[in-house]
């Protein structure tokens, strides 16, 4: 299977009528079925026996006159048979297990029912009862095959069974009522197989156009979420960018502000990358970026710190709950291990390989201070580790005037 869209489209497409439901949906396709029959079983549990007896009553009340002796007889006891008939019908229907085959057991159901009024209409002595029966034959016929909307099959099923008391036509006494019974009942069936048939087409497409859009639905959700995570990393280092920083920045300076905890930045520069693009070109440019950046998030362990790009060579790592000490010491290890990868610079000033400056801001937010001011000092932190050579970490407190150099081992 390709592209489930396409696939999609493509059977919508070239569908011809009452081309059936591909393998591959069907089980959806009779799970939906069921859903529908166990709908319609619901709404015509007390409308099935209720018609019933109302087709009795009719009888009972337009057919006094004729409503004598065996006619009278066979008509209560075919008619207490068809309301049993039913009810075993409906009482199986709530069965989940049997309801799971529906479309097997209610043909025969149908099919008897039917085929009693045949029989039925065959054996009543009185002409006008004997026509009633057939109107009445022929509206179970309806009833039965519409109600439910059970599979064209099945109908189909109903319908043969139910004609086939019709064998017994060439025995009939008055075998041109028979004939004339017979023709009502093709004419019928013809008519409720046809809209069977539609519906079901009807059916099959509506299906396959909710299968299509639950399919676009998920897709969409789907395409949201990749979306959603695409607008918070960096393309080329997979770090996380510098949106998903800011927003890290204003959470965690709050919470450090309400827990009257100290928060640290840490922020990273490549030495003489310019000269290094130079050098070696743009896309070496791009890997030794994505090196640094591994680095650097392997660095960050601790579930709350967050690693981003801040921009161009330029990386920063927000440290929650972290004192100047533990900020410090993550610095030196930084710049140890992006020593240990030896990218070779030999462009750059200051060692043979690549190199990273950081800067390192630390505060425990209190009165005036913004969260703007962590990153404000952390570059000028930066600032002083460039201008001290490079290769190194400068420190800073917020609130405090001066910087200091911070663990010169690591150089
Ligand atoms: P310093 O040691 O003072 O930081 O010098 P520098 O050359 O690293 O700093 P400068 O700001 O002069 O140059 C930064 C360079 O980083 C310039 C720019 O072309 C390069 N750069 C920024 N983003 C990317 C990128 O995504 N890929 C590559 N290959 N280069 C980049
Ligand atoms: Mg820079
Ligand atoms: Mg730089």
């Amino acid at each position: 299977m390709g592209d489930p869209r396409n696939d999609f489209d493509q059977l919508l497409q070239q569908r011809r009528w009452l081309d059936p439901i591909p393998p591959a949906l069907q089980r959806a396709y009779r799970a939906q079925r069921l859903e529908e029959f166990t709908r319609l079983v619901r709404l015509w549990a007390p409308l099935l026996p209720i018609s019933v007896i109302a087709f009795l009553a009719f009888t009972l009340t337009f057919y006094t006159a004729e409503l004598h002796g065996p006619d009278l007889t066979l008509l209560l006891s075919t008619e207490g048979l068809t309301v049993v008939l039913i009810l075993s019908g409906l009482l199986v229907a709530y069965q989940p297990a049997w309801r799971l085959s529906f479309d097997r057991w209610i043909p025969w159901v149908f099919g008897l029912i039917t085929a009693l009024k045949v029989v039925v209409g065959f054996m009543l002595s009185s002409a006008l009862l004997a026509v009633n029966q057939v109107y009445i034959t022929l509206l179970v016929l309806m009833i039965g095959t519409l109600a439910l909307q059970l599979p064209i099959r099945a109908c189909l099923k109903g319908c043969v069974l139910g004609a086939l008391p019709f064998l017994a036509l060439p025995w009939l006494t008055d075998i041109h009522y028979g004939l004339l019974f017979l023709g009502h009942y093709l004419l019928t069936a013809c008519v409720v197989m046809f809209v069977v048939a539609v519906r079901e087409d009807k059916d099959r497409m509506m299906f396959l156009q909710s299968m299509q859009f639950s399919h676009e639905r998920q897709e969409v959700q789907r395409l949201n979420v990749e979306l959603a995570e695409l607008a918070r990393k960096d393309a080329l280092t997979g770090l996380p960018n510098r949106r998903v920083f800011d927003e890290a920045l204003r959470t965690e300076w709050d919470r450090a502000r309400r827990n009257r905890a100290s928060l640290a930045l840490l922020m990273i520069d490549v030495d003489y990358f310019k000269r290094y693009n130079d050098r070696y070109g743009h896309p070496a440019g791009d890997h030794c970026l994505t090196e640094i950046a591994g680095a650097i998030g392997a660095v960050v362990r601790r579930p709350g710190d967050v690693a981003a790009r801040y921009g161009g060579e330029e990386f920063v790592i927000l440290l929650p709950a972290t004192t100047e000490e533990g900020a410090c010491e993550l610095a030196a290890r930084l710049i140890a291990r992006i020593d240990a990868l030896q990218l070779p610079h030999e462009a750059s000033l200051t060692a043979p390989f690549v190199t990273v400056s950081i800067g390192v801001s630390v505060c425990v937010p209190l009165g005036a201070t913004n969260a703007q001011s962590l990153t404000d000092e952390a570059d000028a932190a930066l600032y002083e580790a460039k201008g001290a050579g490079r290769h190194t970490i400068h420190c800073r407190t917020v609130g405090q005037a001066e910087g200091h150099q911070a663990n010169p081992g690591a150089t």
